[in-house]
């Protein structure tokens, strides 16, 4: 496992570093399993999705997971999905210092921009871009294009395909991404503030 950043410093440059919404800013995934739990009856634990297609690991019918899905989707707001612990603290505070990149898979970024905006209360949306792609294949040449090094991410086939360009991925850890795997880990919000150069730019 790689715990130390490949820079001079030892410390990633701001302006260097990109992130993935959900499974590392959003706590997608625990709206997930209540959802399941409170409206349709479904229990499931969050430790039980050891694979980022549930599918393969959860007991749940395929339409209702589906259905879960496309409401995190079109309504994250509204179906009450919360930040990660420590993410709208270290987001704001590197907002202070650097413009912010997210590049999202998602297909639609309106919806994802409202809870933003409603959760992590940026005081000002100017200096954050948002990217849907809308296909993890995508990311790559976003990232690419604006220069970044350096995308804190949870789903470990992206981070493959980054890290075989010139992106150096950031596993954000979930149960889904606990297998063996040759990248960078950051357990918590406070792993990635130790990993970012907080020198004024
Ligand atoms: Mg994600």
């Amino acid at each position: 496992m790689k715990t130390m950043v490949q820079t001079k410093s030892g410390k990633i440059p701001p302006r260097e570093l990109a992130f993935d919404i959900d499974g590392v800013i959003a706590d997608t995934f625990r709206v997930f399993v209540e959802v399941a739990a409170n409206q349709y009856g479904i229990p499931i634990e969050y430790e039980e999705i050891t694979e980022y297609d549930y599918n393969k690991v959860v007991d749940i019918d395929e339409m209702t997971g589906r259905e879960i899905i496309q409401r995190i989707l079109d309504d994250p707001v509204g179906i009450g999905i919360q930040p990660v612990s420590g993410a709208t603290e270290i987001l704001n505070r590197l907002l202070r210092i650097s413009p912010l990149l997210f590049v999202t898979a998602r297909t639609e970024k309106n919806s994802i921009i409202d809870w933003m905006q409603q959760n992590i209360g940026f005081p000002d949306m100017n200096a954050v871009n948002l990217i849907a792609t809308g296909s993890h294949e995508d990311k790559l040449p976003i990232l690419m294009e604006y220069g970044i090094k350096y995308f804190v991410e949870d789903r470990l086939e992206t981070c493959y395909l980054l890290d075989k360009a010139s992106v150096t991925p950031i596993v954000f850890d979930q149960p889904w991404n606990r297998k063996p795997h040759p990248f960078i880990i950051a357990k918590t919000w406070d792993d990635i503030a130790e990993m970012i150069d907080w020198q004024p730019c």
